[in-house]
């Protein structure tokens, strides 16, 4: 099914900030690239190293964050990117970026969104190839207690809803956040959710290397009683951003979705688990078309 043509971006945008997890300094430049390209990263500090397709098979296992990897050489922390690329329709990208992980900016993908809309998004010709559900997708883990169901929709969009509940000790409240995906729908609702972590998980994640030059203004941290040193930009901010995160996990396809995504509690785990399965129950379409993706 085709919906539209594939687009790019007209000129250069460039991106400058501290990686979250490994606190190193980064710029990550997004070129515009040629029809059936697809979105790669490009490590320019790693000499000879190749373009990384972002896509499922290239996508390595990480905890708390998606990460694709070619031949020993990876990029970390896709998923705001590529949540900016798919939320605005930009299918065709060469991202260079000169260290491991991408800049973690405010923790959500408003800057990198932005850069984008400045070098001005443009249409290709060749149409854009589109997964249509005909069949619902479970996918969930071992006891059951996080998921995400995917169903057909009667009309050609893509719906993502999150299902947010820690639990009634959890001082992040239950919550839920439901979208239809357009590129204004995108950049209203949903670009500038920020990721969030409890205080009680930082230490744990500063004692393996990580964080190390993050504070409590460059993300949402949440003590006992209320968020330290910020505030919200939405009330249901935390389920907007795993909207953004399952966005971005989503777009490894490597193509438009049409369907409906109905999400509890699921994190990159699962996200990347659903694209495995899309690509297994639906590999008719899958394997239609012409596109490749670099
Ligand atoms: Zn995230």
């Amino acid at each position: 099914m085709i919906l539209r043509t594939q687009q790019t971006i007209e000129t250069s945008a460039e991106v400058k900030g501290i990686g979250l997890f490994t606190a190193s300094d980064v710029t990550v430049r997004f070129l515009p690239a040629p029809e059936n390209h697809g979105i790669a990263f490009q490590r320019i500090d790693v000499p000879d190293s190749k373009p990384i397709p972002a896509t499922i098979d290239f996508t390595v296992h990480r905890q708390r964050r998606t990460a694709v990897e070619r031949d020993g050489v990876s990029v970390e922390m896709t998923e705001h990117v590529l949540a900016a690329l798919s939320g605005l329709h930009i299918d065709n990208c060469l991202i260079e970026i000169n260290g491991p992980e991408l800049p973690g900016c405010d923790g959500s993908s408003l800057e990198v969104a932005e850069a984008l809309l400045d070098a001005k998004i443009v249409s290709q010709t060749e149409p854009r190839k589109c997964i249509v559900l005909n069949q619902a997708v479970q996918v969930q883990d071992k006891a059951g207690e996080t998921g995400i169901d995917a169903k057909p929709v009667k009309t050609p969009s893509l719906v993502i809803e999150y299902h947010l509940n820690y639990g009634e000790t959890s001082p992040i409240p239950e919550q839920k956040a439901s979208f239809e995906l357009t590129p204004e729908t995108f950049l209203k609702e949903i670009a500038f959710a920020r990721t969030f972590v409890l205080e009680a998980e930082v230490e744990a994640l500063r004692s393996q290397g990580f964080g190390l030059r993050t504070t409590a203004k460059d993300l949402l941290v949440f003590g006992p009683e209320s968020i330290i040193d910020n505030t919200l930009r939405a009330s249901n901010e935390c389920a907007r951003h795993k909207v953004l995160d399952c966005l971005g996990d989503l777009a490894l396809l490597g193509c438009d979705l049409v369907g409906h995504f109905s999400a509890f509690r699921s994190g990159h785990q699962l996200n990347r688990e659903m694209v495995r399965q899309i690509k297994l129950t639906h590999s008719a379409q899958f394997n239609s078309g012409d596109q490749q993706v670099a």
